[in-house]
């Protein structure tokens, strides 16, 4: 008796290896997560949670942040401050803010497309315009896009994390909107952005736009 495997032949192994190497990339499996850097890594405080709704996400909604592009902070530190500003009270343009439990993103995607785990998508985000936060995934890509262009990275990002959002919560494409879409009175997500949003969809549908 013998506990030993039989050894393969180490030609086929090469050649089994040169053909991973040369097959190409699978295309992004949608049941799989994009890289998100947790709030553990970014510094995160505890969020407020007396001051937050519990939802069940049905739709996502995107806006930008915005403001321009910073390209010379890091991820750590925009959420950082944002997170600061989002906890105390302040001010949105001349309108009052009360100090929100968290971010009101679930999700936040940089210059350069990386992405930043927000508030927990157990809890309805927050909005300085009269709507509806509730059972809509909030996700913020950085920038002011009717003054500038959303990356190549940032779409991407974007693309990649809707997909697999929409999967994981059975969000129709139908349901994937931009915040001016629930608002008259903002521009948010910006003219660039907007214009992305049927080729998104399209994206999470499988289809061609
Ligand atoms: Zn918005």
């Amino acid at each position: 008796m013998t506990d030993r495997h039989p050894r393969p032949c180490p030609a086929l192994v090469a050649l089994v290896y040169l053909a991973l190497l040369a097959a190409p990339a699978p295309a992004a499996d949608r049941s799989t997560p994009p890289p998100v850097i947790p709030r553990a890594a970014w510094g995160a405080q505890p969020a407020k949670t007396a001051l937050m709704q519990q939802h069940m996400p049905r739709e996502i909604v995107i806006h930008h942040t915005g403001e321009k592009r910073r390209p010379q902070l890091t991820l750590q530190e925009k959420l950082r401050k944002l997170q600061k500003f989002s906890q105390n009270p302040g001010q949105v343009g001349r309108t009052p803010k009360p100090p929100w439990g968290d971010l009101p993103y679930h999700f936040y995607v940089d210059a350069d497309g990386r992405i930043g785990e927000g508030r927990s998508l157990a809890f309805a985000g927050d909005s300085n315009t009269r709507y509806d936060t509730a059972n809509r995934i909030q996700i913020a890509v950085e920038g002011h896009f009717d003054q500038e262009q959303p990356t190549p990275a940032q779409l991407a990002a974007l693309d990649r994390l809707v997909a697999w959002l929409a999967v994981r919560y059975r969000v129709p494409a139908a349901k994937i909107s931009g915040h001016s879409d629930h608002v008259a009175g903002t521009d948010c997500p910006g003219r660039g952005l907007k214009a992305h949003l049927p080729a998104l969809r399209a994206h999470v549908a499988g289809r061609r736009p």
